[in-house]
């Protein structure tokens, strides 16, 4: 009887437990559902769509190696799925878990109906696998770090499997293109052709790239100018590659970059365990008390909208905020002084930053956005960081982001380190003045914060 594999952010053939275990069982029938109305406000974003698109082609032109294919639905992803395995007859469905609250309740209705075998493989670690002495899961990254780091290596990856038997008869598919993911008019994905490589084979290319540059990562990671960061993020959302073949490929790399690196993929377990224990952690603050800290909606609005589109006046924050516009992707150290701008020198919730990020993104990540976005609001279970208030015009310097604010602000493209980071007046040119002063930002935001503390 065939075996079905739920494919979802696991889009690659090796150590993919699922598809493993399913090519090992019977003639295996692979299957994406595209459901836009479990995730509620949280459907595939724009540009992790054009992502998922690309991905999703190459993985069929892998399997078609095999002569195999992915069969494509679109709908509700429980019912898809179980209607399909009535239809087929299926002896199983095979899935790697996922952790998102939509997910987990598709996980919990297909299992009702259907025989579901979920298998770990997405994190270093199932969630719930360490825990505090008191046996309770971990709440704050660094104690739970050293829990996991306890544990590694995580087990070896499994192979790709060398065939896969193919069913008699292939139940119907949608056409990837007629599922309208990629932009039409305008089209607004030249940058992210331009920036991506997309795909398994695309992944452990870029691993491979990675493995010669991780011993420079501790100096490199902060500074957006360079190519210092392994830039795995969406391979690692998307599954086209698994923490522990990142992990088994790196880890006899030596030295202080290895083990930064090895803390920056925890983060991406603390995350899943985060949202493990408070499902709806990207869409509530956790901390009291911050309902009166925001400004209002209405005023806010032109506020929001100028630092969407990189207009603030701060020429790192700008670079950034139109790096994550045209490449689908920003650099970490930037994420945090755009976002800091946000929640603190503008004063707006939170959750308008997570919005527009999830939207953007080809990365964007229901856990990793969620718990970032709190975590420099000060708003999440972890420390309070809301009265840490990033200066930008001083991260530029310090990180030195002149090539980088050249790149991507080309008002500024002719500006010498010396001006660039907070261009004089007469030097600016069609470049906005800053939007508020960086001083008069930091008060109103101490004292907003001081009068929500009561
Ligand atoms: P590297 O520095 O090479 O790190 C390696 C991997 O570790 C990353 O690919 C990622 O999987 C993981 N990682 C690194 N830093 C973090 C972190 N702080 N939290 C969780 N995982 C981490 N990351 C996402 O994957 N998706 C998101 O939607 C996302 N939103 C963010 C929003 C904000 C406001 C901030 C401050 C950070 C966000 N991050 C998010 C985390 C981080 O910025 C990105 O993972 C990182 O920039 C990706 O680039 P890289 O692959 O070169 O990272």
């Amino acid at each position: 009887a065939p075996q079905i594999v739920w494919l979802r952010r696991d889009l690659r053939l090796a150590d993919q437990p699922a598809f493993h275990d399913a090519a090992q069982a019977g003639p295996v029938i692979p299957v994406y559902v595209l459901d836009d109305d479990a995730p509620g406000d949280h459907a595939i974003g724009g540009a992790a769509r054009w992502w998922l698109h690309q991905s999703l082609d190459s993985l069929s032109r892998d399997l078609g190696k095999h002569r195999s294919r992915i069969v494509l639905r679109r709908g509700d992803a429980a019912s898809e799925l179980i209607q399909l395995a009535k239809e087929v007859g299926a002896q199983c469905v095979h899935a790697i878990r996922h952790y998102e609250p939509w997910w987990r309740a598709a996980q919990r209705k297909v299992a009702g109906e259907v025989n579901l075998v979920l298998h770990d493989g997405n994190y270093l670690l199932p969630a719930g696998a360490v825990t505090t002495g008191s046996g309770d899961p971990y709440k704050i990254y660094t104690p739970f770090s050293k829990a996991v780091l306890d544990e590694m290596p995580p087990r070896e990856p499994l192979p790709a499997p060398d065939t896969i038997s193919l069913p008699e008869r292939w139940p119907d598919s949608d056409d990837l293109a007629d599922w309208g993911l990629l932009p039409s008019k305008p089209d607004w994905a030249g940058g992210m052709r331009a920036f991506w490589q997309v795909g398994e084979a695309a992944a452990h290319d870029r691993l491979e790239e990675w493995s010669g540059m991780v011993a420079d990562y501790d100096d490199g990671r902060n500074l957006p100018s360079i190519d210092g960061s392994s830039r795995l993020s969406p391979h690692l959302h998307w599954g086209e590659i698994s923490p522990a073949q990142v992990w088994h490929r790196l880890h006899g790399r030596r030295g202080q970059g290895w083990a930064t690196f090895a803390k920056e993929i925890i983060w991406r377990d603390y995350a899943q365990n985060v949202i493990a224990q408070f499902p709806d952690y990207p869409r509530k603050s956790y901390r009291d008390g911050y309902g009166d800290l925001w400004r209002s909606r209405k005023p806010a609005r032109n506020d929001l909208q100028t630092w969407q589109r990189g207009m603030t006046g701060y020429p790192v924050v700008d670079a950034g905020m139109r790096q994550l516009w045209q490449t689908g992707w920003m650099h970490n150290r930037v994420r945090m002084i755009t976002a800091s701008f946000l929640v603190k020198h503008l004063l707006i919730d939170w959750r308008e930053g997570e919005r527009w990020f999830w939207d953007c993104l080809v990365d964007a990540d229901y856990g990793n956005n969620g718990v970032n976005w709190q975590w420099i609001s000060g708003t999440g279970v972890d420390s309070n960081m809301f009265p840490r208030i990033m200066a930008p015009l001083t991260q530029s310097e310090k990180f030195d982001a002149g090539d980088y604010i050249r790149e991507f602000v080309p008002e500024l493209s002719s500006l010498p380190d010396e001006v660039i980071h907070d261009p004089p007046d007469d030097q600016r040119g069609d470049y906005p003045p800053k939007m508020i002063g960086h001083k008069e930002a930091r008060e109103r935001a101490l004292s907003a914060y001081r009068k929500s503390r009561g």
